[in-house]
């Protein structure tokens, strides 16, 4: 394989990087079940879009396994809202292709035009819906998994947390069963809201709403930054006719909540912190955060909100988790471990993953040297 594509299979969106020993990209699962029993150490990639590193390869020593072209999706049934679809599938292919049927996959992460579906069981990713619709773990009938000597099995309820949210240490997802809910005709509002304390109010107010699936935070800087008053924002999401932008002008509001961190990366914030804090505390957390000067958006609704770091800035990061744990918050609300937060998982949860992996990759193959 030339350089340049080792380069590219050397890194996720973390910006970490690795030198992977080799490269897979099997078109079925038996060349899954090939290369898992013919190479030792094997670092899982989806989409890459991961922000924790979980994709990225251990120098010269793990092989990747892409499970990109492991893209086909089957046995829909509009009659019983479930799809049948192999890791590799992109979020906004299966959207698309449900689209016709009246049907969704109601989670999406704002990388929805990249990631796949295996990285979003893997990572059990939340999402910007995540009032409404929880996580991806909530949407799994079933898994069906490669486990490190090779064999194929399928994971129903009381199996599936070894692997939904276990960020592929315990084995490959290769097919899952989804469960869909309708189409819905959405619309959203922009609300200014003038002071940190007033947002939680704001948003306990709105989440008593039903029709409310999204309510997303940005704060000043961000606001100015693309083409809002230099004043705290809050888009709500109404799945009704109840919110202002509709149509065309709700899909250009999202897209544009959807570009927030790209574009604030290529300020030079590139590294992305994902802490879930309770409601209460938020107020806490963010002046902490703009006495540093760190520019912050995230998925209020839920707790889960999106510190980014400057390269001088990231110093503070170990301070910031330190000031979640106080504050009863947790340090990933969704984009997982991997390398990057191996060092504040605590005691006792780490202990939990430990076992799980023994019990579940008992030859330590798969994404050795991530999340514990
Ligand atoms: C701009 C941007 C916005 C984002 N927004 C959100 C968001 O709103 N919500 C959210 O939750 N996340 C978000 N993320 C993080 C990331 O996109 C999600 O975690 C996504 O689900 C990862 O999917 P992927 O296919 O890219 O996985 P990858 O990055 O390829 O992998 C992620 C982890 O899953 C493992 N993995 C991948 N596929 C498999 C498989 N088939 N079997 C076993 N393990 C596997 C990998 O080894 C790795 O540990 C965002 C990322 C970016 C760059």
């Amino acid at each position: 394989m030339n350089k340049n594509l080792m380069n590219v299979y050397g890194v996720d969106a973390s910006k970490m990087k690795g030198t992977p020993l080799d490269v897979f990209l099997p078109e079925t699962i038996d060349e899954v079940k090939r290369i898992v029993t013919t190479n030792k150490r094997i670092c899982i990639r989806g989409g890459a879009t991961g922000l924790a590193g979980g994709a990225v390869p251990e120098n010269n020593v793990d092989v990747i396994l892409d499970m990109s072209k492991l893209d086909k999706i089957s046995n829909l049934s509009g009659e019983h809202r479930l799809v049948e679809i192999e890791a590799g599938v992109i979020l906004d292919d299966l959207r698309e292709y449900l689209y016709e049927f009246g049907l969704e996959f109601p989670v999406k992460p704002s990388s929805h035009m990249v990631c796949t579906i295996g990285g979003m069981i893997a990572t059990d990713a939340v999402g910007n819906r995540a009032i409404k619709y929880g996580k991806t773990s909530h949407w799994i009938k079933w898994v069906e998994v490669i486990d490190c000597n090779g064999k194929l099995e399928r994971k129903g309820i009381t199996e599936l947390s070894d692997y939904a949210g276990l960020e592929g240490i315990t084995g490959v997802i290769v097919r899952a069963c989804l469960k869909l809910s309708s189409v819905k005709t959405r619309t959203a509002s922009l609300v200014k809201v003038g002071d940190l304390d007033d947002i939680v109010a704001t948003v306990r107010e709105y989440k008593r709403n039903t029709s409310v699936s999204m309510i997303e935070f940005l704060d000043k800087g961000i606001s100015k930054k693309i083409g809002l008053e230099d004043t705290y924002h809050l888009i709500i999401e109404y799945e009704d006719d109840s919110g202002k932008f509709k149509g065309r002008d709700y899909d250009k509001l999202l897209a544009k909540r959807d570009e927030v961190y790209p574009l604030i990366a290529s300020d030079g914030f590139v590294r992305i912190e994902d802490p879930k804090i309770m409601l209460d505390k938020f107020p806490k957390l963010m002046r902490w955060l703009e006495d540093r000067k760190i520019p912050t958006f995230g998925h209020i609704g839920v707790g889960i909100i999106h510190p980014c770091f400057d390269y001088n800035q990231e110093k503070c990061i170990p301070e910031m988790m330190k000031v979640v744990k106080r504050l009863g918050g947790a340090i990933s609300g969704e984009h997982g471990i991997g390398i990057l937060k191996k060092a504040f998982v605590e005691f006792n949860d780490k202990k939990i993953l430990e076992n799980v992996k023994k019990r579940t990759d008992t030859l330590s193959k798969f994404n050795m040297g991530k999340v514990i």
